[in-house]
């Protein structure tokens, strides 16, 4: 758990003002990941050691970003799959009018957890990703 600022956004489809959790731009190698429907969020450390093994699998499938692959891959929360945009808690929309506002206060932000692919196998471990960024595509 880490207490991050919160930022304000704005849905640009229901108008909706909400605080969302924000490292701020010199955050290196950690970004915060939002479920699909916006009312839940994780952070995520490209160093820790399923990271690591994440990126290996990336760089050689030649994407740069592992972000996305780490958002597919960890643990749902409430049966909600974390992305890397952020979205409205209200109506799940990633359509913002802005966001990375003023301050609007300080959540408490648990790190995601990657329980049900950390066992796997590398070669299963890449399938599974490439399953899962494709889901998240079409999603
Ligand atoms: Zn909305």
């Amino acid at each position: 758990m880490k207490d991050i600022a919160l930022l304000e956004a704005k849905c640009a489809d229901c108008g909706r003002l909400f605080g969302h959790p924000s490292l701020g731009d010199f955050a290196y190698g950690e970004v915060v990941l939002c479920t699909a429907d916006g009312k839940h969020y994780a952070t995520v450390d490209a160093f820790n050691e399923f990271a690591v093994q994440v990126h290996a699998l990336v760089r050689s499938g030649g994407t740069s970003s592992i972000w996305p692959a780490l958002a597919a891959l960890a643990d749902p929360v409430a049966g909600q799959q974390f992305t890397t945009s952020l979205h409205c808690p209200d109506c799940g929309s990633n359509n913002l009018e802005y966001w990375g506002g003023q301050k609007v206060g300080v959540a408490c932000v648990p790190e995601a957890s990657f329980t049900a692919v950390a066992g796997l196998s590398p070669s299963l471990l890449a399938q599974h990703m490439a399953l899962a960024i494709s889901q998240a595509r079409e999603a």
